[in-house]
């Protein structure tokens, strides 16, 4: 999952988590401060009570208050009750107990929160009772509680989107820089080193670093070709000249046979490194974009040229070619380098290949590719090794004769050329190069 939405959805997260607990909180705090009003409202009728009392009021509530010595007032609506009743306990509490009960006024049971108060009056003990209907705090909390919720909703669901282009914007360098850099880190040619502006310095950092890594890449890669360039070309003198020291050697009279035997090892010594030197030499080439003359090459006629060129060794193993091309895709690149790759492919499917096995080279066009295929029904490669076969130098099979840099040209070709190649393997069954050349020109 993508940054830009983990964190969205932890924005979200937290501000639902905000939200319950605030909406189970809420009651609470609710009732807290409506009590608080309420309590002051009730004390402020009781002294006002209080102080309206005389004598006269007095007797006239209890006279009112028939048997019981009670005398009750209420509002209209009930919501509103005021209770003057004698205390039988002869106790005075000269103090304000706030207390939430039911009570029935005319045949309606409501909750009040009820102020109830004693004293003590000309030696009689009187509680008064100021009481307020809690239904309607009730009803106000409930709205309350929906309002908030409603409103807390709305804010989780402007944040959030306010959130997501936030984000989005803040990481647009970041997908820039995955899109145009880090995607492009194994394929330095087509590497775009222009800065990437971006609002946040990380970001700048990583652009910066990845142009200063990238930098650096090119660099050793250049000197290490030039390295291999300028070695294999110092070492090519020598070679010549102990080559012709050890001809110039044979020509000698009366040289034993042991002694021509050791001078002709030493030229095929010799000759190996010479090969050696050769491939190591195109590569470098090949990396440094020296082979720049294109040219069409018909594909089909080039096959059969290298399928002309490789008789004699398909006839030694008795192998048995069969070429079936449907198509004449002509190819725009550097013939000489075609040659080789194909020839490279070819030789292998011989060289790796079991006395009387067959070589099968069919073609294939989609959209985008032109594919030749070539099989055959050798000794195969494990899974693990097929991925080390374009190594320089790394041979698989140490049975055949071999410099382990056949496939490594094969490879600098194909990247030169954007061309691709899918190896499948099975040990004892054969290998599958698919090699697919691009309809776009080079
Ligand atoms: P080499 O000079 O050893 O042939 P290459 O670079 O051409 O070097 O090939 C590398 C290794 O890949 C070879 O040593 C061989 O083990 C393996 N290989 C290449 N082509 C085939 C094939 N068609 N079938 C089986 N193994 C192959």
């Amino acid at each position: 999952m993508k940054i830009k939405h983990q964190l969205a959805i932890f924005n979200v997260i937290t501000r639902l988590l905000l939200i319950v607990v605030l909406v189970l909180l809420l009651p609470f705090v609710v009732e807290k401060v409506v009590y608080k009003h309420i309590n002051k409202t009730l004390l402020e009728k009781k002294q006002k009570f209080i102080e309206h009392l005389n004598d006269a009021e007095i007797n006239d509530f209890i006279n009112h208050g028939a048997k019981d010595d009670t005398y009750a007032s209420f509002s209209i609506l009930h919501d509103e009750f005021i209770l003057l009743s004698k205390s039988g306990n002869g106790k005075t509490i000269q103090k304000s107990v706030f207390v939430n009960e039911p009570r029935i006024i005319e045949g309606q049971e409501d909750d009040y929160r009820i102020l109830q108060y004693t004293f003590g009056y000309e030696n009689e003990i009187y509680q008064l009772e100021v009481g307020s209907s809690l239904a309607e705090i009730k009803d106000l909390t409930f709205m309350i509680r929906i309002f908030t919720l409603v409103t807390l909703l709305t804010i989780v669901l402007l944040t959030f989107a306010m959130d997501s282009v936030y984000i989005e914007y803040l990481f647009a360098p970041f997908y820039r820089i995955i899109d145009k850099k880090i995607r492009r880190v194994n394929n330095l040619e087509s590497f775009d080193f222009t800065t990437i502006n971006s609002h946040s310095a990380e970001f700048g950092e990583l652009d910066a670093v990845l142009n200063e890594m990238m930098s650096r890449i090119d660099m050793l890669f250049r000197q290490e070709k030039e390295f291999i360039a300028n070695v294999s070309h110092e070492l090519l003198s020598p070679i010549s000249l102990l080559k012709n020291r050890f001809e110039n050697m044979l020509q000698i009279e009366n040289l034993n046979n042991e002694t021509i035997d050791k001078i002709a090892d030493s030229l095929r010594t010799l000759d190996l490194l010479r090969k050696i030197i050769h491939n190591l030499l195109l590569i470098s080439k090949i990396d440094n974009n020296q082979f720049s003359e294109t040219e069409d090459i018909p594909l089909k006629e080039l096959l059969s040229e290298i399928i002309e060129a490789s008789e004699d060794r398909l006839e030694i193993k008795e192998i048995n070619l069969s070429a079936n091309l449907n198509h004449d895709f002509v190819f725009l690149g550097n013939r000489t380098l075609i040659r080789i790759l194909l020839f490279n492919l070819l030789s292998n499917a011989i060289k790796y290949n079991d006395e009387k096995g067959t070589v099968t080279i069919s073609d294939e066009m989609n959209a985008d590719y032109y594919c030749l295929i070539i099989a055959d029904s050798g000794i195969g490669m494990a899974a693990a090794e097929l991925s080390q076969i374009f190594n320089r130098f790394k041979r698989v099979s140490a049975d055949n004769e071999g410099q382990g840099l056949g496939l490594a040209i094969v490879d600098s070709i194909a990247h030169f050329h954007h061309i691709d190649i899918k190896v499948t393997s099975e040990l004892e069954k054969g290998s599958v190069f698919r090699v697919c050349f691009p309809f776009t020109k080079v």
